[in-house]
């Protein structure tokens, strides 16, 4: 799976309709101080599903409409539309290539949209579940975090690296399993006594 393409449109600062092409390799941003760089990794973010306004650095979700500057309007929407490459199937859908829309209206009216159908925001979350890059995911992280990584307890960036090689779920796997564990060496030992009892 590989991050293609992001067609972005009245989101924050990229008033005009805009699309950036990520080739093969990595990819950087690089641009004076509030050219907008952040709010393409913010773009990404929301099309991913982020419900938050204050992670993305706003106090309410129309925020990210492009509020208008000295020679243009506000707009009245914002469109953020993701394309991935999807070949190898690692997201799981039968497409091999895969678009996520996300658009929101000063209204409030707000749509989201797989492969142009329209679709529930549970739908974009379950399609990213689990694969690494879901809006709560390490895969984005912001200019705070990267500090707040530097400055965590060695046992705190021990489970930012579990979830980054996807540990984690073994981690919650082996919890359950000891709990069953537990919980059936409890049943042995209420056996033992009964059988103790009967002689
Ligand atoms: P730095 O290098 O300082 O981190 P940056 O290149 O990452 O900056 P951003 O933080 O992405 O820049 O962009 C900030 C710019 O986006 C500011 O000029 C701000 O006015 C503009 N901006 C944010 N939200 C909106 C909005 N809704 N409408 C118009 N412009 C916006």
């Amino acid at each position: 799976m590989k991050l293609k393409s992001l067609e972005i449109s009245g989101f924050k600062s990229f008033a005009d309709d805009t699309k950036i092409e990520f080739e093969d390799g990595v990819t950087g941003i690089v641009g004076p101080n509030g050219s907008g760089k952040s709010n393409v990794s913010e773009a990404i973010r929301w099309v991913l599903g982020e419900q938050s306004a204050k992670n993305l650095r706003g106090s309410r979700m129309p925020d990210v409409i492009f509020a208008g500057s000295s020679d243009r309007k506000p707009l009245n929407r914002a469109l953020v539309t993701m394309i991935l490459d999807n070949s190898d199937h690692y997201l799981k859908s039968d497409y091999t290539e895969i678009n996520v829309t996300r658009k929101l209206f000063r209204n409030g009216e707000s749509v989201y949209q797989l492969n142009g159908q329209d679709c529930r925001l549970k739908d974009i979350l379950n399609l990213f579940m689990d694969s690494g890059i879901g809006d709560n995911a390490f895969s984005m992280i912001s200019q705070g975090r990267v500090e707040a990584i530097f400055n965590s307890k060695p046992e705190d960036r021990r489970f930012i690296v579990e979830e980054l090689i996807g540990v984690s779920k073994y981690r919650l796997g082996k919890e359950k399993a000891q709990r069953e564990l537990d919980q059936t060496a409890g049943y042995l030992d209420r056996v033992n006594d009964l059988m103790t009892e009967l002689g």
